[in-house]
Parts: structure tokens; sequence; C-alpha cells
């Protein structure tokens, strides 16, 4: 059945190259989106596709906006309960709030309530695709990948491996860990919606041999992902050259490895050094920008336009459990505020691009997702600026960018009117 969806469109157009400066946008003040079978048919001006739409059944969203569905590039599955957690920067929040959450998701039950909680609150923010980090145990990355199946998700996602400098209980061998993805790979990667990443969480907890075995899974099939962290911290950093003495730099630890490729995104990054960053833009390697966990955690602040100017496609992650929000908009808030301290303000074009169409290609899901062209699946969100006095008044009368800027600004999960899942609307209930 064919289904059209009436309101104000926005996308990006698909322009073959990486420079996210020339990046062109759509918008239709009265447009319409048209799907069958979970599919976009056509999207542009109302008046125009009027004719393509005589059978479709129309929803009438009238002046809300209708975008792609937001792509959070970096969130952890495990650590809902830690948000809002008190007082320490990485390494001592990992052993005093993160570690304790993750080890009870080695209960099936647990972890399926508390990962369906998750990715509830991700679609209630209009997130529709993520790149997941669950625990180490089976039981959260299969409620991961199981939950998300029900759901309909587009989801990348792995067991993360850790082998030492963590709590006893979180901590598998490598061979144990290998052994879970494989099973993993084989029953999950590129089943319906479903990636699979290779997931060390990072140097410090993988051991030589850890890295040397995610390495060899990672490079067993062309189409998996590897996902990790790197230069969060300074203290982090400081721990990894202790841990790995013989190499360069921290990413020389994941490249001599062979962790770096077009499939590894990399967390954070705000401390990589222009040597490094001239590496991760050769090698291909994607980085993703946490904002507000950097800002939470006291992290430090990454350049946007520094990372740009290397030709590193950037990704944007909400990093709950450090990052505040699991709102994509109010990540992009914070990235403003971040920019702005560089003395680099990051634009709204730039802002929005990097949770729809650059966030797909940086998670080279650009051909299924991203944008409006015809044939992507339809994940979408549906806008509502009245929802909020405040916004509503900032945007009435404005151009879109100031539009598109007030809302990444003030915007949070109450504008989000509805939730499309290839073309179906999320609901709790389903
Ligand atoms: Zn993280």
């Amino acid at each position: 059945m064919l289904k059209g969806f009436r309101g104000q469109l926005f996308d990006f157009a698909d322009n073959d190259s990486t420079d996210n400066t020339v990046a062109k946008h759509r918008y239709y003040a009265d447009g319409l989106l048209l799907v069958e079978a979970g599919k976009v048919v056509a999207a542009g001006d109302y008046g125009a596709l009027a004719s393509q739409a005589a059978n479709a059944e129309i929803m009438d969203y009238g002046t809300c906006l209708i975008m792609p569905g937001f792509v959070d590039a970096h969130v952890h599955s495990v650590q809902t309960k830690a948000i809002a957690s008190y007082g320490k920067e990485l390494l001592d929040w990992l052993e005093s709030y993160v570690f304790p959450a993750e080890t009870l998701f080695e209960q099936p039950e647990y972890a399926r309530i508390h990962t369906r909680f998750f990715l509830e609150q991700l679609l209630k923010n209009g997130t529709t695709t993520a790149a997941v980090f669950s625990s180490v145990h089976a039981a959260a990355a299969e409620a991961l990948f199981e939950e998300a199946l029900k759901l309909n998700m587009c989801i990348i996602g792995g067991n993360t491996w850790m082998d030492r400098n963590a709590p006893e209980e979180l901590c598998q061998s490598a061979e144990s860990s290998y052994e879970l993805s494989e099973q993993l790979i084989e029953k999950y990667h590129n089943y319906q919606r479903l990636h699979f990443a290779v997931t060390p969480r990072y140097a410090i907890t993988s051991s030589p041999d850890s890295l040397q075995l995610a390495a060899q899974l990672f490079a067993s099939r062309h189409d998996l992902y590897l996902q990790t962290h790197i230069s969060e911290n300074l203290k982090e950093i400081e721990t990894v050259h202790h841990h790995y003495p013989n190499h360069h730099n921290y990413l020389d630890v994941y490249d001599n490895f062979g962790l770096l490729s077009s499939r590894t995104l990399l967390g954070h990054g705000i401390h990589l050094t222009e040597k490094e960053l001239k590496r991760v833009a050769d090698s291909k390697t994607k980085v993703v920008h946490c904002p507000s966990s950097n800002l939470f955690l006291g992290s430090g602040l990454l350049g946007f336009y520094r990372m740009q100017r290397h030709g590193i496609e950037l990704a944007m992650g909400s990093d709950v459990g450090a990052g505040t929000s699991f709102s994509m908009l109010q990540t992009l808030q914070d990235a403003y505020k971040v920019s702005a301290l560089k003395g680099e303000p990051l634009s709204a074009m730039d802002a929005f691009y990097a949770i729809t169409l650059g966030g797909a290609k940086a998670l080279q899901l650009d051909a299924l997702i991203g944008n409006f062209d015809k044939g992507k699946e339809a994940d979408f969100v549906v806008i509502d600026l009245s929802k909020d006095e405040l916004i509503d008044y900032r945007t009435r009368d404005t151009s879109l960018e100031e539009l598109l800027f007030a809302l990444m600004t003030l915007g949070d999960d109450r504008v989000i009117k509805a939730t499309y899942l290839m073309g179906e609307r999320w609901t709790y209930y389903d």
C-alpha cells in the first residue's frame, strides 16, 4: 500500500562527496514523502507529487517538519542506569558507576528489560539507527539484537571485549570473547537490519593478545565493523602508554594490530595529535564526536572543523551513560557549545548533516538510510515545533537555517511527535 506523509520536508542530497561543507540540503515547505513496503518511493513538493499520490493513504502532519531518522554512532546499551552519576573523570567513573551497572547484564531477563528500555529511549528521541556497545556478556548482546529485531531498528552492535583492568566478573578471555562474537555474527550479522561490530572497549582493557584476536576476527570478513574508544581523557592516554610502551602513540596501538579501516569507528578522539589525525584520515577511519559525554566527564573539547580539515568523516554519538541525553538534538547543542569554545561555531546545516546523511555515510549505511532518495529505507522523524511554546515562539517566521539552529539548541524529545521505522510508526505498545 502506498502511504504519503505530508509536512515540511527536509533532508540532504547525496553528492558523493565526503566533504561535509558541500552537502546540499533539500527543503519543501509543503512536502510529501511517499513510502511503499518500507521504502521511499518519492519525496518532494506536495503539488508536484499529487498525481503520483492519487491512490496513497495520506497522513497530513500540517506544518510539522519531517526529516530522516537520527543516527547515534556511539552509545552504550548497558549504561542507562549510570547516566547522571556525579563527580568523576573517565577512569574513576568507569570503576565507580559503569562497571557495576554493566555487571547486571549477565542475567538474560534483566538484560532484555533494560535493553528494551534503552532502545525505546532512542526511538522516543527520534534516533532510528545506532552503533551500540553492549557488555562482555552474551545476554547483553543477544538482548540488543533480539529487541532491535522486534522493533525493526537498524543497529550496529557487538559484545564488548575486556580481558584485563576491569573487575574480575567483567573480564573474559580473548578466546571466549572471540567465540561469542563468532556466534553472534553467525546469528545476527546482516540479518534484517542488524550489523555486527567487533567491539574491544579500548586499549587499557584489552591485552595485546586480545587486540590480536579482535583484528583476526575483523579481517575474517569484509563487511564487519570495528568500534572502540580512543584519546578521550589525558589519564587514559597516559595509561595506554604505560601498557603499550613500544607504540608511538595511542592510535599506533590500534594501527599496529590492523584495526584501522573505513569500517572502524573511533569514539571521542579529542586529544589525537596532528600526526594521528593524518593517519586516521589516510586509513579512512571514522571518528565519532560525543560532546555531551566529553563535557560531562570533563574530558576535553574536540574541534569539529579541525577533523573536517583533515578530511575525516565525523559522526555524532550521545555516548549515554557518560552523555547526559539520548536526544541527538541535545547532542548537537553540546557540539555547538564545544565548537564555540574552540572558536569555530558549528553551523546548523553541518550539525544536522552529521546526524542524518553524514552519520549514515560514516557508518557505511548510506545506500540504505540517511535521506529520502528513492529506494532508501523509510526511517524518519516528525517534529512538531509547536509542542513547546518557547521553540514555537522562537522559530515562527524565521529562515530555515535559524529554525534548525533553534531546534538543535532548544529541542529534545518533547518536539518528536512521531518516529517511523521503514514507514511504520513506532509506539511503546508494539
Ligand atoms: Zn563510549
